[in-house]
């Protein structure tokens, strides 16, 4: 009867209903699919475009460091061509100019190795002295020249030696300490050490304690930010990227620590970065900061030009920088072979005997690694020094296994330069 009916429409209706449901289920599961595609496809596009742009950066620095390396090496050359006082001054300008868009340049570069997880840290037992004595080196004349009282304190006894990366603990120090001095007109800037015990761990602790501007309570976390400054006339007044900072505190936690921040504005700021000592401090000898002091004054700035003898073939496709290491080694006593590219190199070092060979990386046609392979292949045994801009982790290793002997990065730093060459070749004898 009209029961039956009633269920029939039911049943119907529930059956539409059913349909329905599933209908949109699978619309759900198509949509679904859809945008779980579209969400692959853009990770891959992140990934593609992060990729992209360590290679932008590495290829970058590249192309930046290689004309840096010809207007500081032809500064320091001209330095020594007895300039009159004005071109002294000149040339002064055209050297501090150059280092410091190098510090911005290594900024951008650390920063980025950071963000893509590139950056490696690499602890060694440290001698906290050579740390101490590099830092009071830069900043002592940095601080007189503004006319500020600079002064590294220890407070109670440290240790000799920390186990640590002494090259990002110092890179750290010297981040803290140079804005120290440079956002304090008048007063002090002080470098605090202390040790300090962390759940039964030693720490060492360094707080750099300024008598400058300060920073305002609304910014004191913002400016760990990359790119941020405390205020935007700072960019004027001061200059800067915003970047020392943000790589100061990833580097902090990267060796294990952290920094922090007490300020007051008008006062003066404490930047605290606290890091693992790494060793058993009771049982190291004291520190003792005289040591380094003296060992470094005795190699002081005035040493006479260092004089070298032998023939070196130098791989290097930049015609401004075979002129540059050309004229570097030939004053240092050097006979010198230049070779265009990584072939041209093999030709010369098969047909005549060297006693060293500079390897530029980045050449045209055949690179330097290529080129050092097919020489070690060939049974060459020449010293072999690589020689690279891009400067980045894992550069040195690359070397190496292609089978060179040393590893200079680029732009040449002259006492480097030196120190390798003393390392391969025969001083020359003064008759
Ligand atoms: P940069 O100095 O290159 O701009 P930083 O990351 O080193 O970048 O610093 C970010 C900002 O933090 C600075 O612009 C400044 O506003 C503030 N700051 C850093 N150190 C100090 C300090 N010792 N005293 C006052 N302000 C500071």
């Amino acid at each position: 009867g009209s029961q039956g009916i009633l269920y029939d429409i039911t049943d119907q209706k529930e059956l539409v209903r059913l349909r329905q449901a599933r209908e949109e289920t699978e619309q759900m599961n198509e949509e679904l699919i859809k945008a779980t595609a579209l969400a692959n496809h853009m990770a891959a596009e992140a990934e593609m475009a992060s990729i992209s742009k360590s290679r932008f950066l590495a290829n970058m620095s590249h192309e930046i460091r290689t004309p840096m390396n010809a207007i500081m090496g032809f500064s320091d050359i001209l330095a020594e061509e007895s300039p009159t006082e004005m071109q002294k001054h000149y040339l002064d300008i055209i050297r501090n100019s150059s280092k410091h868009l190098l510090l911005v340049i290594n900024d951008i570069l650390d920063f980025s190795k950071i963000e893509a997880g590139k950056l490696d840290i690499e602890p060694r037992d440290s001698l906290l002295e050579r740390i101490l004595f590099a830092i009071e080196s830069m900043m002592h004349s940095l601080a007189k020249e503004k006319g500020l009282e600079f002064d590294i304190r220890e407070n109670g006894s440290l240790p000799a030696n920390i186990r640590t990366d002494p090259d990002r603990l110092q890179q750290c120090l010297v981040n803290l300490t140079n804005n120290a001095v440079k956002f304090t007109r008048e007063g002090h800037v002080y470098l605090n050490i202390s040790l300090e015990n962390r759940s039964g761990q030693p720490y060492i602790r360094f707080d750099v304690e300024d008598t400058g501007i300060g920073i305002p309570d609304n910014m004191q976390d913002k400016i760990f930010d990359s790119f941020t400054q405390a205020d935007e006339s700072h960019t004027r007044k001061y200059g800067g990227t915003g970047l020392g900072l943000a790589i100061t505190s990833q580097l902090a936690e990267l060796l294990g620590g952290e920094l922090t921040l007490t300020s007051q504005e008008g006062k003066g700021s404490v930047f605290s970065l606290v890091i693992p000592a790494g060793l058993d401090v009771t049982k190291q000898p004291p520190l003792n900061r005289n040591v380094v002091t003296q060992h470094s004054d005795m190699g002081g700035e005035n040493t006479v030009q260092p004089r070298f003898s032998g023939h070196v073939l130098v791989a290097e496709d930049v015609e401004g920088n075979q002129v540059l290491i050309k004229s570097l080694l030939n004053k240092m006593g050097l006979e010198v072979t230049i070779a265009a590219d990584g072939n041209k190199v093999l030709q010369k070092a098969l047909t005549r005997q060297f006693d060293l060979i500079l390897m530029d990386i980045q050449m045209p046609h055949m690179n330097g690694y290529e080129a050092t392979k097919a020489l070690r292949k060939e049974g060459i045994t020449t010293p072999i020094v690589a020689q690279t801009a891009y400067a980045m982790k894992g550069d040195d290793k690359k070397c190496f296994e292609a089978g060179c002997d040393d590893y200079l990065a680029k732009p040449i730093d002259h006492s480097q330069l030196v120190a390798i060459l003393g390392k391969y070749l025969p001083a020359y004898a003064n008759v």
